[in-house]
């Protein structure tokens, strides 16, 4: 079972990667993750892609295929793969196909959390922390019991992300729109592509997936 999970900042996927990884054994493959990893490993894609960033240049595609056929070839029979950032261009979409067809492997899904923008906004700008135990609140969905008072050790400073602000939002989901927009109507007309709803609680959206892995 080989998936590749979209979704933009904020709607999940990470949570979601890591218990797919955690509940079936899938192993996450991070183009920027394996990349550095490469690097660091000095294999022999990580020590072209090396002198190209020392470079100042972008990484070829060909060297992110390097990347993940070497991730690939790492990787144990039974495991499945969730490709993450990956690919994001038609070339490496085809590119994926040859590397996953070449060690007998298949695109099984492609799963994309799905949002709606302006409960996205509300409820990343709404979230606060407790600035002293780190408690998690929102303006909206979970307010402490006092008002002003963390619920769990009694702190009266909170703080909130410089980046949890609408325009930050908004300019994001752009991007992840800009990023999947080349490759999402390939697998839409091969039938791949499989939407859950992303602003489901984490319990529903882990078994809208797992129905789908399951299909
Ligand atoms: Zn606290």
């Amino acid at each position: 079972m080989n998936i590749i999970l979209l979704g933009p900042p904020g709607a999940g996927k990470g949570t979601q990667a890591s218990k797919l990884v955690a509940d079936r054994g899938m192993v996450q493959l991070s183009t920027g993750d394996m990349l550095r990893a490469a690097v660091k490993a000095g294999t022999p894609t990580g020590a072209k892609a090396k002198a190209i960033m020392e470079a100042g240049e972008l990484v070829s595609d060909e060297i992110v295929s390097g990347i993940i056929g070497e991730a690939l070839d790492a990787l144990p029979p039974e495991s499945g793969a969730i490709f993450d950032g990956y690919p994001r261009t038609e070339a490496q979409a085809l590119s994926l196909d040859g590397l996953l067809a070449d060690r007998g492997r298949t695109l099984d899904h492609v799963i994309e959390l799905d949002v709606d923008e302006d409960a996205l906004v509300e409820r990343i700008t709404g979230r606060f922390t407790c600035a002293k135990c780190g408690a998690g609140y929102h303006d909206h969905f979970i307010q402490p019991k006092a008002a002003g008072v963390c619920d769990v050790c009694g702190s009266t400073e909170f703080k909130r992300r410089p980046d949890d602000n609408e325009e930050t939002v908004r300019t994001r989901m752009a991007e992840y729109r800009a990023k999947t927009a080349p490759i999402l109507p390939l697998y839409e007309a091969r039938g791949l592509v499989e939407r859950v709803d992303g602003m489901a609680s984490m319990e529903e959206v882990a078994s809208a997936i797992s129905a789908i892995l399951a299909d």
